[in-house]
C-alpha cells in the first residue's frame, strides 16, 4: 500500500512545504514521491529542487544515511577469457544461459562465450591459415579454468 499524504495538495502547497521542510529528509522523501505521480512543468522542477536536496546538493546537509541503492552483483560482472590464439584478455559480460558471439579485441579471432552454471565457457574458432592440426580439447578445459579464476579474481 502506498501512502500518499500530499495527494490533495496543489502544487503551491508542495512548494511551500518543501521551503518550509526543505531540513526533513522524511518529508522531502514524501514529496518526491508525490511529485512522481504529477506531469505539470511546476511540479517537475519542484521535484528537481527536491531531489538535489535529497542527495546533498541542494541547501541543507542531510544528516542521515544516504537511501540505500539496490545492489545488482551480476549486472555488470565481467569475466576475462585468454584468446586461443594471441592469448590476450578479453572481458566478457557475465550473461548466464546466453550464448554471445564475439571477437577478440586484439587479433580479431571470433569466439563464442557461455556463462552456464557458474562457469564462463569459451570456443574459440580456429583460423583457416592455421594448420589442420587445430587446437587439442586441452586448451578448452585450460580456458575454461583460467575464465573461472578469473571470476574470482576480477569480482
Ligand atoms: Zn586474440
Amino acid at each position: 500500500m502506498q501512502k500518499r499524504p500530499y495527494f490533495r495538495n496543489s502544487i503551491t502547497e508542495l512548494e511551500a512545504i518543501y521551503s518550509l521542510n526543505a531540513s526533513d529528509r522524511s518529508i522531502l522523501i514524501l514529496l518526491s514521491k508525490e511529485l512522481m505521480h504529477r506531469n505539470t512543468p511546476k511540479a517537475k522542477a519542484l521535484l528537481q529542487k527536491v531531489d538535489k536536496s535529497l542527495i546533498g546538493d541542494g541547501p541543507v546537509s542531510p544528516p542521515t544515511p544516504s537511501i540505500p541503492r539496490k545492489i545488482e552483483p551480476d549486472a555488470s560482472a565481467r569475466v576475462a577469457i585468454e584468446c586461443g590464439h594471441c592469448g590476450e584478455s578479453n572481458f566478457v559480460s557475465v550473461l548466464p544461459d546466453i550464448v554471445q558471439h564475439l571477437s577478440c579485441a586484439h587479433c580479431r579471432t571470433s569466439y563464442e562465450a557461455l556463462y552456464k552454471h557458474g562457469v564462463m565457457r569459451s570456443k574459440f574458432a580456429q583460423k583457416p591459415a592455421n594448420s589442420s592440426s587445430g587446437i587439442p580439447p586441452w586448451v578448452w578445459v585450460l580456458l575454461a579454468a583460467a575464465a573461472v579464476a578469473a571470476i574470482y579474481v576480477f569480482k
